[in-house]
């Protein structure tokens, strides 16, 4: 059943985008009174200035690929990620873990594991959904590439982004 949502209505001012221009307009006059008098830099010489110590722990740069401290590829492979990214900048093929493998347990882990950088809108759905705790936004965010092959991450380069990823591993949990 279709929803009906009652528009605000309006003042004069706020259809002339008024209070914004000013909300805008007072920014840049408090900016500009703090570089005439001296009182503190506002912008920097990026990129030979960076703001990277500062970032904070929640901050959501690149999704990688982790390992858990004993070098165990924590993915399964269950395609989750690749079903809810939504510019479909995923792309994973799955394998069978062989018979004689000791982690033969999980059944499956990814033989190729594709992100494309150049589609990625770094929203975190993909961290958020993996039930394993294998994709991780670390804090790179200045990814480049000459071409669109060059910004596509494969398994090798998201694996190497993301390092180990220690604490609580539910794959590895006896009890499960
Ligand atoms: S961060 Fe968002 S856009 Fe990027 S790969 Fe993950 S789900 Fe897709
Ligand atoms: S990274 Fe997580 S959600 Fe994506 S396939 Fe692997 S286990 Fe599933």
């Amino acid at each position: 059943m279709a929803i009906v949502v009652n528009r605000p209505k309006l003042t004069f001012a706020e259809k002339c985008y008024l209070p914004a221009i000013f909300a805008g307009l007072a920014i840049t006059w408090k900016h500009l009174k703090r570089a005439l008098f001296n009182k503190g830099i506002v912008t920097m010489q990026y990129p030979e200035e960076k703001w990277d110590a500062n970032l904070p722990d929640w901050y959501r740069g690149a999704p990688t690929l982790v390992v858990d401290e004993n070098g165990r590829e924590k993915c399964v492979s269950c395609q989750l990620c690749e079903f809810i990214c939504p510019p479909r900048a995923i792309t994973i093929k799955p394998m069978e873990i062989p018979e004689n493998d000791k982690w033969r347990k999980v059944e499956k882990r990814p033989e190729e594991f594709d992100i494309d950088m150049a589609r990625c809108i770094y929203c975190g759905l993909c961290e958020e959904v993996c039930p394993e705790e294998a994709i991780f936004l670390r804090k790179d965010y200045s990814i480049t590439g000459l071409n669109r092959a060059e910004m596509v991450h494969d398994k090798k380069t998201l694996y190497k982004l993301g390092g180990v990823m220690k604490g609580l591993t539910f794959k590895w949990n006896e009890l499960k």
